[in-house]
């Protein structure tokens, strides 16, 4: 018999519309999502290796936990396809061809135990397939065309499932190759197996296995994983730069079309500058001047919104996460309320928050002073940070 093997393949690419697309890397304790969730397969003991499998525009930043958050198993990231089913395919194909079961956990579910792991795991390895599942809490009701209910199925033999799902390799590679030949594409592993007429035993997990899918699983999660007395600091920042032709003008991560631009040795972005500056000052951090410096030529021409996340990662190393941020540019013109909204999102992005969370405002200073002149813009910005005391 071989050694057992066992490849966790972690879909975090999901289409994830009810929160943007964004909550593998919303923060938890200072840390992603995704982040808790690969710490708790590293270490767990019958994992051997991890494969995520990520959008294209996540496939750098989440290679970089490998480092970042000492993920020794995490073997790659490789790129989603346009259903579950073809994710967990490309995830598959990336796997060591030693792994004997594969374990397919969601990214955005950081509760799981390192115990439930190894249950769900010595099930599927005695019967081919094992899944995570608790009993149903609520009554189900099977609704008819017109709203009302048509059927009450029997609650005790109605359970929910949930991921770690482990199965065998041979068997799932041949029930992919089966739902492919059929044309069929399903949203649960589980499902795919059961097509090809394999058993799933079920393993009775903890409540606590919770998907993040929308705003209120983050408030729960937060509360399930002992979440303690929150600090609040408040920081500052204000920054300058001047006008000039011949440069873009960049602010929030936004081009914006005119016929000036910041000078700079960045991209002179003199919104996010000030955005940084105030969350290193609420850290104690110094400012962006000590981490950046003007006299290194690796931040020429560097791109802001990658800065701040730099920024948030020292945050983050701290165990500071971001409250909120409210901004200020003072600039004569151009106009820039059509930018705002993509500037809120570019910096809630980089910070790891919704983008309520942060807010620009735009104004002139009537024509007076170096702003006014058209000489130059400046930013403003206070924001409140986060650490769990
Ligand atoms: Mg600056």
């Amino acid at each position: 018999m071989r050694k057992r093997f066992v490849s966790a393949i972690v879909p975090a690419a999901g289409s994830a519309t009810r929160m943007g697309g964004e909550k593998q890397r919303l923060l938890l304790k200072g840390r992603p999502v995704l982040a808790h969730t690969l710490t708790v397969l590293q270490n767990t003991l019958v994992i051997d290796e991890i494969v995520v499998v990520a959008r294209a525009a996540d496939l750098e930043e989440f290679s970089a936990y490998k480092e970042r958050f000492k993920l020794t198993k995490l073997k790659s990231v490789v790129l989603g396809g346009d259903s579950r089913q073809q994710s967990v395919s490309n995830g598959l194909a990336a796997i060591s061809s030693e792994a004997t079961m594969v374990a397919v956990h969601d990214g955005a579910r950081p509760l799981v135990t390192a115990e439930e792991i190894e249950r769900i795991v010595a099930a599927a390895e005695e019967h081919g397939a094992a899944t995570a599942a608790t009993p149903v809490k609520d009554t189900l009701k099977i609704a008819g065309e017109d709203g009302t209910v048509a059927a009450t199925p029997d609650r005790s033999t109605l359970w929910a499932v949930q991921t770690p799902q482990v199965f065998w390799c041979d068997r799932y590679r041949d029930a992919l190759k089966k739902a492919a030949v059929d044309g069929r594409d399903f949203t649960d592993d589980c499902q795919l197996f059961e097509y090809s007429g394999y058993a799933v035993h079920l393993v009775q997990t903890g409540y606590q296995n919770i998907k993040i899918t929308t705003p209120e699983d983050m408030a729960v999660a937060h509360g399930l994983l002992g979440g303690g007395e929150m600090e609040m600091r408040i920081g500052h920042g204000y920054d300058v730069h001047r006008l000039a032709e011949g440069r873009a003008l960049i602010l929030g991560g936004v081009t914006v079309p005119y016929e000036k631009g910041l000078l700079g040795h960045s991209d002179a972005d003199v919104l996010t500058h000030a955005v940084m500056d105030a969350l290193l000052g609420a850290a104690g951090l110094h400012d962006i001047g000590c981490w950046f410096p003007d006299t290194d030529e690796r931040f020429r021409g560097a791109d802001s919104i990658k800065l701040l996340e730099h920024v948030i990662a020292l945050l983050a190393e701290r165990g500071f996460t971001v409250g909120n941020v409210d901004a200020t540019v003072l600039a004569q013109a151009p106009k820039l309320l059509p930018y705002i909204d993509t500037m809120r999102e570019n910096l809630a992005r980089a910070c790891g928050v919704k983008t309520s969370a942060v807010n620009v405002k735009a104004t002139t200073e009537e024509k007076m002073g170096f702003t006014g002149a058209g000489d130059g813009m400046a930013a403003h910005a206070v924001c409140i940070i986060k650490e769990e005391v």
